[in-house]
């Protein structure tokens, strides 16, 4: 396996407290392999303003800088909009991660301040594929979750069309982890996950065969180090779910492992410090 480095140079990766809310359990979809299927459980509800602005502040005040909105569906949230207006009237930075399928039903002027990241499982096809996904003028980025079913064609394809449909100018590379898994360990290769090795080669090949002009973002996986970024040993991540339950790590949440408070760059890293969350960030020469 050859990384194609005469191609690419590595960016250096900007790191900052950052908190993931899980706003709403409310989703159209119930996608396999979905990163909170086991904590967010059967019901459907919808975290009040007054839980998430708590939240925020009490992130805020343990030196938070960035939030990512996730749910269920976030932007089947009612009071999405209001979050994103608080969230930038506090300088906080914002991302939202959205399955897609509601996007025109917003205006660009609704995500002003935060940036709005599209998951992809596949090029054609009803479900998070890059052919369904609305065409709309509202800015986005693209994360494209590589399953056991991924080809190198479907990647290479699918970021084609995001290139030219979309103008997008960030297309992250990621990779479907169950967090239910039977052994309950969150980098086991499962069913539907690809196995490190094999993702490892179809990263390596796409960034050989790509030549658009998109940053590539690659989720490392513990198979790419950064050559750019220090490994951080101090953890800078936590989760919130609805009803106050607080999981720094996303290992922690198939054992609901809750804590009371936000620990940013106190608690050592649990995994040598190859955070789950890192990724490299890769441009063409
Ligand atoms: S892998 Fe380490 S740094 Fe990353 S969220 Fe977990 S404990 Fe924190």
């Amino acid at each position: 396996m050859k990384f194609p480095w005469d191609k690419y140079e590595e960016l250096p990766l900007k790191r900052r407290n950052t908190l993931q809310i899980f706003i709403t359990n409310v989703c159209n979809l119930r996608c396999e392999g979905c990163f909170a299927r086991n904590i967010m459980g059967s019901d459907r509800e919808h975290i009040s303003f007054e839980e998430y602005s708590s939240a925020v502040s009490k992130f805020l005040e343990k030196g938070g800088k960035q939030i990512n909105i996730l749910g269920g569906e976030p932007l089947l949230h009612p009071q999405i909009k209001d979050f994103i207006r608080q969230n930038k009237s506090q300088g906080i930075k914002t991302t939202i991660y959205t399955n897609g399928y509601f996007i025109d039903r917003f205006n660009a002027s609704d995500f002003e301040g935060a940036k709005l990241r599209a998951s992809l499982y596949c090029k054609s096809g009803k479900t998070k594929s890059a052919e369904s996904l609305p065409r709309t003028d509202i800015p986005l980025d693209i994360c494209y979750m590589v399953s056991r079913k991924t080809s190198l064609d479907e990647l290479f394809d699918s970021a084609r069309i995001i290139e030219r449909d979309f103008k997008c100018d960030t297309f992250f590379i990621s990779s479907i982890r169950e967090l239910d898994n039977p052994r309950k360990e969150f980098f086991d290769d499962t069913e539907i996950t690809m196995p490190v090795l094999e993702y490892k080669e179809l990263v390596h090949n796409f960034l050989d065969r790509y030549d658009g002009d998109m940053e590539i973002h690659v989720s490392k996986r513990g198979v790419f180090e950064s050559t750019k970024t220090l490994p951080d040993t101090k953890c800078r991540f936590a989760n919130y779910f609805i009803g106050g339950k607080i999981i720094q790590c996303p290992y922690d949440v198939v054992n609901k492992k809750i804590q009371k408070d936000y620990q940013f760059e106190t608690r050592n890293c649990q995994q040598n410090s190859t955070c789950l969350m890192s990724k490299i960030i890769l441009k063409r020469k």
